[in-house]
């Protein structure tokens, strides 16, 4: 058999897309809505998932399931990525910061609606190569860090936006206090068993106000090692 090329891809891509949105429909009553926004929904179809996949998983990316990525993670679900996005909102002239990098996956699409995205990775090796890949990609509005995201990153703060892709019991407090007055983050929140994808949204006078929405499934965030 030959091997998939990039007009392969494009195909299973679009389908993807579509996958995203019957997920969304079925889910309307749950999220209030019935479509995600066209934004989301055209970074979802421009961003080349099998470049942040395992190489022999690259035919199974366009799949609406999350993938192994190495150290027992995955790569989050394609309509959990789009939601997320959704939720967080990100505006051309924001400065976002997403903990948990993975290989890169999110923040490429994260990097097709802000300004200017940083991701923060406490695996030294997920770190490198999501920074190769997203460099390979042209994506130049991406900055990666190792380290533990709960503590943020201090030197790029205040951020109008963050997402946290790990779970979390409560959102961490270095995260909020980097977070932009006004500003909104979303995160996978509550006991491991009872996660629920979580925005909190930073009050101008810096209350916060929180939703819990859908019911998820993610890895815990891990504290330094
Ligand atoms: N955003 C990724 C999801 C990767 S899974 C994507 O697009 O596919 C969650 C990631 O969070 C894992 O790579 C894990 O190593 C990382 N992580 C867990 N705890 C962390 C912490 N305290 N700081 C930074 N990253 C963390």
């Amino acid at each position: 058999m030959k091997e998939m090329n990039e007009e392969h891809f494009a195909v299973l891509r679009r389908h993807m897309a579509e996958l995203i949105a019957i997920h969304v429909d079925l889910a309307s009553d749950e999220l209030g809505k019935s479509a995600l926004d066209e934004r989301v929904m055209a970074a979802m179809g421009r961003v080349p998932r099998h470049r942040f996949v395992l190489e022999p998983l690259a035919p199974h990316a366009y799949g609406d399931m999350p993938l192994p990525i190495g150290f027992d993670k995955t790569i989050s679900q394609p309509f959990i990525v789009a939601l997320m996005t959704d939720l967080l909102s990100p505006q051309r002239h924001e400065n976002v910061l997403e903990i948990g990098t993975g290989l890169g996956y999110q923040a490429a699409v994260l990097a097709e609606l802000a300004r200017q995205v940083w991701s923060v990775e406490i695996v030294e090796e997920f770190a490198g190569e999501a920074e190769a890949r997203l460099r390979r990609l042209g994506y130049a509005n991406v900055g990666i860090r190792y380290g533990d995201g709960t503590r943020g990153w201090a030197e790029h703060a205040p951020f109008d936006k963050i997402l946290v892709t790990a779970g979390a019991e409560r959102a961490p407090p270095a995260l909020l206090d980097q977070l932009k007055p006004g500003g909104r983050m979303v995160l996978p929140m509550g006991p491991a068993a009872a996660q629920r994808l979580t925005v909190i949204d930073k009050t101008p006078t810096g209350g916060v106000e929180v939703r819990k929405l859908v019911p998820v499934r993610f890895s815990e965030l891990e504290t330094v090692r």
